[in-house]
């Protein structure tokens, strides 16, 4: 493709009214779904079922092209990583935190008594994951500000066992990246294993008897984390032997902007999600027509100096990515709910009233100011957001994801009395009688 090309394709919504699913079938969407890409990756997930810490190896050496000398991080290459880290991204690495665990221990919840009638309670108990796996990407970035995002909640939450898993480095003897390494120890996280993408999820959730060093892994009761689209896909395989986030797969940016959005701040932040991934889409939505020219303008201007202007390239011209062009800001709201982007940025006037009317976005960004380059590293808000649509029925990592809710029932004699009728009918009325003899026998004599 030549350069003079336009970097977005155009959808034109405008003469179309068009109902919620028809709008999603017309919006741009990437080629490998996260459907295909699980039955690529299901004979890894299966073999490190059957196999263990030898079929991890062996698809390490294939994916990441090389073979660990072991799976478990030793301790010393820890505190090594920590003590050689270059303090100014220590310091950002504390600010981020610092951050991101003030949000996490507001939204920390309380366990909540509700007296039902008198002699009656039902409370809510908050009970944290107990062995949780955290994903860090390293394949094509790396990514420690992800080790943040994921540890961060489930220590707010008070999970007691945290593994975290990150892609063995070939230029770094096998072991993940030495910054995500010092990033664990800087939050105290001690086990830490060198393996990536689906074998990484595969690991987590089974666990191993023997890691090739005579200990063992257990597995774990949820994993977390983002990856790329087989990432995600792994860990839609593992779902019910073990909890999930979300689908946290490659990164999606939409940006809802009209005539008023400045079209260099558009394109740098197009630009910044379809940096990740030739599979990242970046989605503009717009009633302005002199705004796409604009953006293109600055696309052309912005991505030949960028480091990774071929990835961009790529990204920004895969069919998940482009501009949809929309009647007014009405029809732009209706396309982006359908859509429910991983992250939203309202470029627009009025962006807060217009943003208090998304209703299906994994992190909203509201106004010239708030790009999702800050909310990737530094606004306290997390950055593990669901994709692929997900987000019509799952929200971002956060506090809440790492603890469950149990209800706790407590009704004394008098107020199982006056539930009596009740229970006693539906139970009639569902063919379930002993379920009413278990509250009558309470009342015999
Ligand atoms: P990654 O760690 O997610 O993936 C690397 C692994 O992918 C490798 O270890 C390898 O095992 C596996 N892999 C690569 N090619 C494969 C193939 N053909 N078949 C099977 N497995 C294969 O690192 P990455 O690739 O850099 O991707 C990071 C991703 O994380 C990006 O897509 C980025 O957009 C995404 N991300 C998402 C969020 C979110 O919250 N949604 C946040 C941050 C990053």
């Amino acid at each position: 493709m030549s350069e003079r090309e336009p970097f977005l394709t155009v959808t034109d919504l405008r003469e179309r009214t068009l109902s919620a699913a028809e709008l999603v079938a017309a919006l741009p969407r990437a080629e490998l779904d996260v459907a295909s890409a699980a039955e690529a990756v299901r004979p890894v997930v299966e073999d490190v079922a059957a196999r263990g810490a030898e079929a991890v190896l062996d698809a390490s050496e294939r994916f990441d092209g090389v073979r660990p000398e072991q799976l478990r991080v030793p301790a010393e290459a820890l505190e090594k990583a920590l003590a050689e880290l270059d303090p100014a991204i220590r310091a950002a690495l504390e600010e981020s935190a610092a951050r991101v665990r003030a949000v996490d221990t507001a939204q920390v919840r309380s366990e909540e008594r509700v007296e039902v009638v008198p002699g009656g309670t039902v409370t809510q108990r908050w009970v944290p994951v107990r062995r949780v796996g955290l994903y860090v990407p390293g394949g094509r970035a790396v990514l420690p500000s992800s080790v943040v995002m994921n540890v961060v909640p489930a220590q707010v939450a008070g999970v007691e066992q945290i593994v975290l898993a990150s892609p063995p480095q070939k230029e770094f003897g096998g072991l993940p990246h030495p910054t995500v390494l010092a990033a664990c120890a800087l939050l105290g996280v001690t086990e830490v294993i060198a393996a990536g993408g689906a074998q990484a999820i595969a690991l987590l959730a089974h666990g191993a008897e023997d890691l090739g060093d005579g200990t063992a892994l257990p597995g774990v009761d949820l994993i977390t984390g983002p990856g790329n689209v087989y990432v995600a896909a792994a860990k839609r395989l593992v779902r019910g032997k073990v909890g999930i986030d979300s689908e946290a797969g490659p990164t999606e940016i939409a940006i809802l902007a009209d005539d008023t959005a400045d079209p260099a701040f558009v394109a740098a932040d197009l630009i910044s999600q379809a940096e990740h991934d030739p599979l990242a889409a970046s989605v503009l939505v717009t009633p302005s027509p002199s705004l796409v020219d604009a953006v293109e303008a600055e696309l052309a201007r912005q991505v030949p100096a960028t480091l990774h202007h071929e990835r961009v390239t790529e990204a920004l011209r895969g069919p998940q990515s482009g501009v949809v062009l929309v009647a007014d800001l009405e029809q732009g709201l209706a396309a982006v709910n359908a859509y429910g982007a991983e992250h939203l940025e309202i470029q627009t006037a009025d962006a807060a009233a217009v943003a208090a009317r998304v209703t299906d976005a994994g992190a909203v960004f509201v106004g010239s100011y708030s790009p999702v380059s800050l909310g990737d590293y530094a606004a306290g808000s997390n950055h593990v957001l669901p994709t692929g649509g997900t987000a019509r029925f799952s929200g971002g990592l956060g506090v809440q994801t790492f603890l469950r809710g149990i209800h706790v029932v407590e009704y004394d004699r008098a107020a199982l009395a006056g539930a009596r009728e009740a229970a006693t009918t539906l139970a009639i009325a569902e063919g379930l009688p002993a379920h009413g003899e278990a509250i009558d026998v309470r009342f015999a004599g």
